[in-house]
């Protein structure tokens, strides 16, 4: 990576790189921003990004993956207009730390990421927080102001008003545990996973273009939904506040589609916090069988699933050793997650890839979802893995 910077851009002097990785949401899924519960783990997937500052005011990025350079006058970088290109979610984010009172500093940027973009493993969030730690170049930040400042960036600048799981996770990621983030009060715990199974991403390769605009309709049925549902309980300021008993006792107030969006958004956030709970007493079945409801939970009331997903879903619990599975990420395509055991993976991995080619013609990546740490910088370069 180093190499590719000195050739981009002349030389590698004074170099830093810092890493931000990408996540698979185990579950807990469009709850975020209805301020509820998430579980997600992050990735050894991750954005690398390498730093050094310019002598002639510019700040340029390169991004290895697009083979693309793009640069501006740094002195200008908090008057640019997005440009509805990927150069948003760092532009974005060095307009934020202005925002916060930072100097964003003339500077070379390199780009590396293993997180496949678009596929719900959330590439986007990888760049924003990779991004943060490259232009603050060893400034401090606060963890949390960090994953909240990124996520404005991409609400913001980007224009998809997403909630704080994925910045957040990238931020707090941990080795070997999950993660559950309380999206209201912004606190979290790591959450063991119980021995003997293991999880795995299955990516569809597609992503249907409802992907954007159906994400900001929900957004906009689920406060339809906080608004019906405070005519019956005025106290409520969101999802998060609403019971599965409550919900019950004004659901049939509500229009059928909002109503659907609703319950989803509500046995959701009962899920994580039973999945938290059968995960922490070793009950693999129940843990399945929550991941399970959550997919059809999202396929049917939530409506952000998608034929391919629902194909990886399906083929994957008919596969010996597979314990669950469900979308994972915004949905309309991306990735599924399935909950195996550890001696089932290679025959899972031929028979969800032989059966899906089958029918689609797209040979669907396998990843591992081995937790790993959260962001920060990279001291040792040997273990920047190659761009793919
Ligand atoms: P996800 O976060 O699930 O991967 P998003 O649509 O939220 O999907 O974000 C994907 C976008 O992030 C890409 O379309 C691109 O604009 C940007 N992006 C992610 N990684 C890179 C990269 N390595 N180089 C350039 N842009 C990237
Ligand atoms: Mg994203």
């Amino acid at each position: 990576m180093i190499d590719r910077f000195r050739e981009v851009y002349g030389s590698a002097e004074g170099v830093r790189v810092f890493r931000a990785p990408g996540r698979v949401n185990l579950i807990g899924e469009h709850t975020d921003y209805n301020l509820g519960f998430v579980m997600p783990v992050a990735l050894d997937l991750a954005c690398y990004i390498a730093v050094a500052p310019s002598a002639d005011g510019k700040l340029r990025m390169y991004s290895e993956h697009r083979d693309e350079m793009r640069e501006w006058d740094a002195a200008r970088i908090g008057a640019e207009l997005p440009a509805h290109q990927w150069t948003d979610y760092p532009v974005g984010v060095a307009q934020e730390l202005i925002r916060e009172g930072f100097f964003v500093e003339p500077a070379n940027l390199s780009i590396r990421s293993t997180v496949p973009e678009g596929s719900g493993l959330s590439s986007s969030a990888a760049l924003e927080v990779s991004g943060a730690l490259a232009f603050l170049n060893g400034r401090e930040l606060e963890p949390l102001k960090l994953a909240r400042l990124c996520q404005r960036a991409e609400r913001n600048f980007v224009g998809m008003p997403c909630g704080i799981m994925d910045q957040y996770i990238s931020v707090f990621g941990r080795e070997n545990s999950a993660v559950e983030i309380d999206c209201r009060s912004l606190e979290h715990r790591d959450v063991q996973l119980p021995a003997g199974i293991t999880f795995l991403a299955a990516n569809t390769m597609v992503k249907h273009a409802l992907a954007g605009s159906a994400y900001k309709e929900r957004v906009a049925e689920c406060a339809a939904a906080v608004e019906g549902i405070r005519q019956q309980i005025p106290e409520v300021a969101s999802l998060r506040d609403v019971s599965v008993a409550q919900f019950e006792s004004v659901a049939n107030r509500l229009p059928e589609v909002v109503r659907r969006r609703a319950r989803h958004v509500v046995t959701e956030d009962d899920r994580v916090e039973r999945f938290v709970d059968a995960s922490e007493r070793g009950d693999l079945a129940l843990m399945g069988k929550l991941l399970v409801e959550s997919h059809r939970s999202l396929q049917y009331d939530y409506e952000v699933s998608c034929e391919e997903l629902d194909f990886l879903v399906d083929t994957a619990l008919g596969i010996e050793g597979v314990l669950g599975a469900r979308m994972t990420g915004g949905g309309f395509g991306g990735c599924t997650v399935t909950m195996l055991r550890p001696d089932a993976v290679s025959g899972f991995s031929q028979e969800i890839t032989g059966a899906y080619e089958r029918k689609y013609g797209l040979k669907p990546t396998v990843y591992s979802c081995k937790p790993s740490s959260g962001a920060g910088e990279v001291k040792n370069f040997e273990k920047i893995p190659p761009q793919a």
